[in-house]
């Protein structure tokens, strides 16, 4: 495993690291869950990231209880949570339940915390920007939350450069502790934050990312290029309003171009697409999703590809991709 600064922060995270998203607490049993997790740790995966919203806490429930039973010690993982969809949903929780404002925030840490029967998260994001909470709140709640020890980094996760500029502002003028992480999508069909929205973030503020759906929930497998396989995520009632914006004609198109590219360097295509993402020096953990032991020990050889995805490969992959955000000129 390779271990990379958050940031500029002095945490060391794994390049690789496992999420729970749609599987934990929803999709998969317990045994699959623990074995899951365990491959992942003995992998060197030292990042298990969670959130309230996650199968409406059970997943911070089966990864709490996990924990338990394996009794890893506390300093060898690191664990997060997030808030502001509130458990049951933005639609279904109340007004109090959900949010970037003082209450959520910290009710939410709290619940996390009993969820995932540990003392501290050690990464805690406000999972999306809040219109209706000043920004000055929310940062002094994160700065709270780290002073009384139940945190002890946190980020954000799909806000704009500008809204991450205005919580380090805030931060600075009241001499408070900013946001160190943010966590984007980021793979090769949804490119613009991370290679062009966040490019001044990585110099000034110093930011880290920990970057989400590196396969585009599947698409990027190849799975989905002779239709929807049977028990496959893009085929699940409720992420329907996901196949809509993953399941395209022209990202089938690119998957096939990659194919060939990986076919040719003896590579599967996640894993050829997985360490792409790795290339990326302001990547400091691309977080694995699987629904399966066999698929994540598949997607954690990605570090070993990495010397296979040299100058003339990215090249090839640029081409075939033709998505590269053009940044504004200067
Ligand atoms: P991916 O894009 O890698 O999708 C993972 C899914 O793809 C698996 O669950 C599995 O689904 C399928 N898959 C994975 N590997 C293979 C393989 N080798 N062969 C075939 N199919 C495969 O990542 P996720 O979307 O799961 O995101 C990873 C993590 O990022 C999440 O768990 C979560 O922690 C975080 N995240 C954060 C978000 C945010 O807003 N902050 C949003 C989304 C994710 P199946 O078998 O069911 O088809």
């Amino acid at each position: 495993m390779e271990y990379r600064n958050l940031g500029r922060s002095g945490l060391r995270v794994s390049a690789l690291s496992f999420g729970s998203w749609i599987t934990f607490g929803n999709q998969i049993q317990q045994d699959t869950a623990r074995d899951l997790m365990v491959t992942a740790y003995e992998a060197g995966v030292n990042f298990f990231d969670n959130s309230e919203a996650y199968a409406e806490g059970r997943s911070e429930e089966q990864m709490g209880q996990l924990l338990k039973e394996l009794a890893w010690p506390r300093d060898s993982y690191i664990l997060s949570s997030k808030a502001f969809f509130g458990v049951k949903g933005l639609k279904d929780s109340l007004p109090t339940q959900k949010g970037n404002n003082r209450k959520h925030l910290t009710e939410a840490c709290h619940q996390a915390l009993r969820r995932l029967q540990t003392d501290y998260l050690d990464l805690y994001y406000c999972h999306r920007p809040d219109k209706h909470t000043p920004i000055e709140e929310t940062v002094w709640t994160m700065h709270n939350l780290i002073q009384q020890g139940k945190v002890l980094y946190w980020g954000t996760s799909e806000w704009s450069a500008q809204e991450i500029m205005e919580a380090h502002l805030v931060a600075r003028q009241h001499h408070l502790i900013g946001p160190v992480m943010e966590q984007p999508q980021y793979n090769m069909l949804f490119r613009e934050k991370v290679e062009n929205e966040f490019r001044r973030l990585y110099h000034t503020v110093g930011l880290g990312t920990t970057v989400w759906s590196p396969l585009a929930s599947g698409v990027l497998t190849g799975k989905y290029n002779q239709g929807v396989p049977e028990n496959a995520r893009l085929g699940r009632s409720e992420m329907q309003w996901l196949a809509k914006n993953n399941l395209r004609e022209d990202f089938f198109e690119r998957v096939r171009g990659l194919q060939k590219i990986a076919d040719e360097r003896g590579l599967s295509l996640p894993v050829m697409a997985i360490a792409w993402t790795l290339k990326n020096p302001h990547v400091s953990t691309t977080i694995l999703g699987a629904s399966s032991v066999a698929q994540l020990k598949e997607n954690l050889t990605a570090l070993e590809a990495l010397p296979k995805l040299d100058e003339a490969t990215l090249r090839a992959i640029e081409k075939v991709l033709d998505n590269k955000p053009v940044p504004p000129p200067f």
